[in-house]
């Protein structure tokens, strides 16, 4: 579960998110929806603290993410975060890649890592590729490992930043098919995408984010069939 209260983030003087208010219950699926620049990604960094909040309160869990006395490496366990850009080791291998954390951070032992990441390569339809050096992956495939390794620390919840927004058009639906499945099994998901069909079916809730507020939310359907705000409907209609 997240709660977030008067969320507020500034660079400098640009105010970028403000004063936002969410909560996200057990086994929802949240979709982020809005324009280039209304603060998606820079949300969802603050929830797993890769950016430091300027003001408001992030409690994940019962877990307050912005009290510098509790340990970062924590909440990152609970919040597995899937990003564009893969962001793998590429000159590692797959199992590599996906045992990496789980080890150094103690949670298991080498050989339980490797069992998990060979359970997890099976679940993503990668099993072939525990061996393979990252580099030689298609993007689909790398994405897929990045899903993979997220889980391989057991999170409670996963956030997308436009999982498949970097793949050819060829690809997507294999990365998409990986996050359908997890939402079914109730995994808890705030995902950014521009994947209106993915929206329409998966999401519980969409979001419609606009220049650092939230300006709507509601069932898939309300808000692509009956838009209430001028906002979300001007940005349904370009990119619908
Ligand atoms: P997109 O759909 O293009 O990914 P977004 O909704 O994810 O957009 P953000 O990346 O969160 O938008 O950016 C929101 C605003 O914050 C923008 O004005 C951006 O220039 C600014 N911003 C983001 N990251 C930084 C940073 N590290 N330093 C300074 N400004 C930043
Ligand atoms: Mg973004």
């Amino acid at each position: 579960r997240i709660e977030v209260s008067h969320l507020i983030k500034n660079y400098g003087s640009n105010e970028v998110l403000k004063d936002l208010d969410l909560t996200v219950g057990n086994n929802e699926v949240v979709v982020l929806i809005g324009p280039s620049g209304s603060g998606k990604s820079t949300f969802l960094r603050c929830l797993n603290r890769l950016e430091e909040p300027t003001g408001g309160e992030i409690v994940i869990d019962g877990f307050n993410v912005n009290d510098s006395k509790n340990d970062l490496n924590q909440i990152r366990e609970k919040i597995g975060m899937v990003f564009q850009h893969f962001n793998l080791f590429e000159n590692l291998t797959v199992a590599q890649n996906i045992t990496l954390a789980p080890v150094e951070l103690g949670k298991m032992t080498s050989e339980e890592a490797e069992k998990v990441a060979k359970e997890l390569l099976a679940t993503v339809g990668l099993s072939d590729k525990y061996d393979a050096k990252t580099q030689s992956l298609s993007g689909g495939q790398k994405q897929r490992v990045a899903i993979a390794r997220a889980l391989a620390m057991k999170p409670d919840i996963l956030l997308f930043d436009e999982p498949t927004s970097a793949l050819d058009p060829e690809m997507v639906g294999d990365v998409l098919a990986v996050m359908k499945r997890l939402a079914k099994e109730g995994m808890t998901m705030v995902v950014v995408t521009h994947e209106m069909g993915f929206a329409k079916e998966v999401a519980d809730r969409v979001i419609f984010m606009a220049d650092g507020h939230i300006v709507e939310q509601g069932a898939p359907e309300a808000i692509f069939d009956n838009p209430q705000n001028p906002r979300t409907k001007d940005f349904l209609q370009k990119v619908l």
